[in-house]
């Protein structure tokens, strides 16, 4: 079947002009294999997206994402959030058991010191994360918003 040029459909070319759109545009097709769903996204900015382990993809840089977002994980009667694959997370992955994720700052769970550090965010490594004191003053003034400077969640390119 051939679909004719809508270029050259009159009605069209004066409702583009109506809506003040000079140029044609290009159009991004939605993919929902690819792309967070708008139900997804909601349930993410809640912090109450359950999702599979085998549905998780660890990124080059070791953080978590689904789909095109990255997000920050934990599971029921965990007392962390996790923001990338460290031992914890990644033998649950193993388990394949599901987790709870989400993409917004949450108040009753500490960061994973073992994520910050395998990421070794604001320079924590093994040897500052022995110094206990150190690494709770990190946890206690975690920012989630300070490392989604450094991490944007959503979207992923
Ligand atoms: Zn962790």
């Amino acid at each position: 079947m051939r679909i004719k040029s809508f270029e050259n459909f009159e009605p069209f070319n004066i409702l583009r002009k109506k809506m003040g759109a000079k140029e044609l545009g290009s159009f991004e097709l939605f993919d929902p294999q690819r792309q967070i769903t708008y139900s997804e996204r909601e349930l993410l900015e809640m912090g109450l997206f359950e999702v599979k382990s085998a549905r998780l993809r660890i990124l080059k840089d070791k953080t978590i994402a689904f789909k095109n977002a990255r997000l920050w994980l934990t599971w029921p009667g965990h007392e962390d959030f996790h923001l990338a694959a460290c031992e914890k997370v990644q033998k649950r992955r193993h388990l394949k058991a599901s987790f709870i994720a989400g993409l917004n700052s949450i108040n009753d769970k500490n960061v994973c010191l073992d994520c910050l550090q395998l990421l070794k965010f604001d320079g924590l490594d093994a040897r500052r994360s022995r110094r206990l004191d150190l690494a709770e003053t990190m946890q206690k003034e975690f920012k989630l918003s300070e490392f989604q400077k450094d991490y944007p969640f959503y979207p992923l390119l």
